[in-house]
């Protein structure tokens, strides 16, 4: 009995795995995607380390990859070509509907009406407009952000997704094109230990409600006027003259497979505060796609590429020092 179960056993087990690799393959291919994660140190799990071998069409070993740390000390702020503020306009000046949707690597809203949400300025040849915005996190409060300045790491940081649709027909050709996306990265903080003033952002705390409903992998929310985010909650930075010149602008890529070298950074250089309470509503999101092992196996935290190397790139920002 002992011995006959023993043999049986590994065929199943076998069987089991077959299967699974069949419909896990299955899957990648309806989605037109090559897999990948955010595995780190884990030889043969497609994690950053391994992406520019997962698809030979990707861009993920080029010389102008993203994110970087931002060196203060090496930021040209004197130069002639120092870029103008930054202007975000948005049409109407309505709240911002759309979809958000738990991809499995980042919870991502896509803007309903194409067209409604502008980004000038920055020395940018054209205007851009928003296609989506979403967010890099950690499973802790220690990590998290793409961008790093001066080493130090921030617990969360949000991307706003802009494309030149004055030069090119479709989002898919900009983002593999030259110069045809513009990203604006904002970092956000904790506020100190036993501070218990972290100021109220509408936009992360209405966004942190919303992520209940999009905390399994695949699933999508409506978001209705009702509902809509007000883009000068969400990036105070660009809408508050005073600050909304204060940013780090360089030449990059697309933080996630393929890599495309087509984006212009707007780092800013303002850190709002999020809560504790909001950040854990991210860190609640599931995942099967960024993390395949490991500890985080499951979830989708740690959702972020670690620095690339400068390259001699230039960063230029206008932030004046006194
Ligand atoms: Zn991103």
């Amino acid at each position: 009995m002992h011995s006959k179960q023993s043999k049986l056993f590994p065929i199943i087990l076998f069987a089991g795995t077959a299967l699974f690799l069949k419909v896990h393959i299955a899957f990648s291919a309806e989605h037109g995607g090559t897999p990948w994660t955010y595995d780190r140190g884990i030889a043969g799990a497609k994690g950053p380390d391994e992406w520019e071998t997962l698809n030979g069409n990707w861009s993920c070993n080029g010389r102008k990859q993203s994110p970087i740390d931002v060196v203060t000390d090496q930021v040209m702020q004197k130069d002639p070509t120092n870029p103008p503020n930054l202007r975000l306009t948005v049409a109407g000046n309505k709240p911002i509907t759309g979809e958000i949707r738990n991809n499995g690597y980042a919870p991502t809203f896509f803007v309903g009406e194409e067209l409604t949400v502008k980004l000038a300025g920055g020395l940018l040849q054209e205007s851009y407009f928003m296609k989506q915005f979403h967010f890099h996190f950690g499973c802790n409060d220690t990590v998290g952000s793409e961008h790093t300045i001066d080493g130090n790491t921030y617990p969360i940081e949000l991307h706003m997704v802009f494309w030149d649709n004055t030069n090119y027909a479709t989002y898919e050709l900009a983002a593999q094109g030259e110069d045809g996306l513009a990203v604006v990265s904002v970092l956000y903080e904790l506020p100190m230990a036993n501070i218990n003033t972290a100021p109220t952002n509408n936009a992360l705390e209405k966004i942190a409600l919303l992520l209940n409903n999009v905390v399994d992998e695949n699933s999508n929310y409506v978001v209705t006027q009702s509902e809509g985010i007000h883009i000068e909650d969400l990036a105070p930075l660009l809408t508050s003259a005073d600050v909304a010149d204060r940013f780090y602008k360089y030449k990059g890529s697309l933080t996630t497979p393929g890599c495309y070298e087509s984006v212009t950074w707007f780092v800013m250089n303002n850190h709002p505060q999020i809560t504790e309470k909001e950040i854990m509503a991210f860190r609640n999101l599931k995942s099967s796609k960024a993390h395949a092992q490991g500890p985080n196996v499951g979830r989708m935290c740690n959702n972020f590429r670690n620095v690339m190397p400068l390259n001699g790139r230039q960063i230029h920002s206008n932030i004046v020092i006194e």
